[in-house]
């Protein structure tokens, strides 16, 4: 039995000695391998080193500074992300953000809606039957009412193009970034002043004003024909 054992440990010894030095063989026949395993070794340790700092760096909180402050882009490495709505970060003056209207300056011109690339400024217009109705804090005379003035926020795309094309710059883009809502009809901002009765009312009377001047003028053509 000891005989065969020992003939089995030798097999065993030999066997391993040959798998090692073949191994080291094919490790010194390629010199690139070693390189390969190097530097495998180096990106992981790399990319583990990474995922550390950015596991515990996340525990620091950004303080919060106005835009103006001289260290407001260099809290970059302090922190991931911000605690957010308890912190908000401060936006600039001159921020692009939501549109507001000073609907007491609008003329109704329609120029925004026209511009707009995503249709999402809604007018109804009703001409005054009175004339000018007043003016705008630049003097503009207000010949219109505006009956609707809607602007779908969930649509805007934040071009800014309305607010370059309106004549008494009465729409504009504001620094207030965060109007949370629960429902989507919710972003459809009402600009409009006018109830429902009032901007009936003015419907009406120009209803009633276009018809008279429709009969008037066939009146006219009657008695030229009865002339003739
Ligand atoms: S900012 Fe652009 S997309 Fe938004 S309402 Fe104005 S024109 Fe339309
Ligand atoms: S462009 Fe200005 S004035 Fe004309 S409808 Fe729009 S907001 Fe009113």
């Amino acid at each position: 039995m000891s005989g065969e054992y020992g003939v089995v440990s030798r097999f065993r010894i030999n066997l391993n000695k040959t798998v090692f030095w073949k191994f080291l063989n094919s490790v010194n026949s390629d010199s690139d391998l070693i390189n390969k395993v190097i530097n495998g070794f180096t990106t992981a340790w790399r990319g583990l080193t990474l995922t550390m700092k950015h596991l515990f760096v996340g525990n620091f909180k950004r303080k919060v500074l106005p835009i103006t402050d001289d260290n407001y882009f260099k809290q970059q490495n302090d922190t991931n992300t911000i605690q957010y709505p308890m912190q908000q970060l401060p936006t600039p003056e001159v921020g692009r953000y939501q549109l507001d209207v000073e609907i007491d300056d609008c003329i109704v011109c329609d120029l925004c809606a026209k511009i707009c690339p995503v249709n999402c400024i809604d007018i109804e217009s009703i001409k005054s039957t009175e004339g000018s109705i007043g003016e705008t804090s630049d003097g503009s005379k207000k010949l219109l009412y505006a009956a609707k003035f809607d602007i779908d926020m969930a649509k805007c795309m934040y071009c800014g193009l309305c607010t370059i094309v309106c004549p008494t710059e009465c729409i504009v883009m504001t620094n207030q970034y965060d109007r949370t809502v629960f429902e989507l009809k919710d972003l459809n901002y009402e600009f409009s002043d006018m109830s429902p009765e009032f901007a009936a009312e003015k419907r009406e009377l120009l209803e009633r004003q276009q018809a008279e001047k429709q009969a008037a003028k066939l009146a006219a053509m009657k008695a030229k024909e009865g002339g003739a």
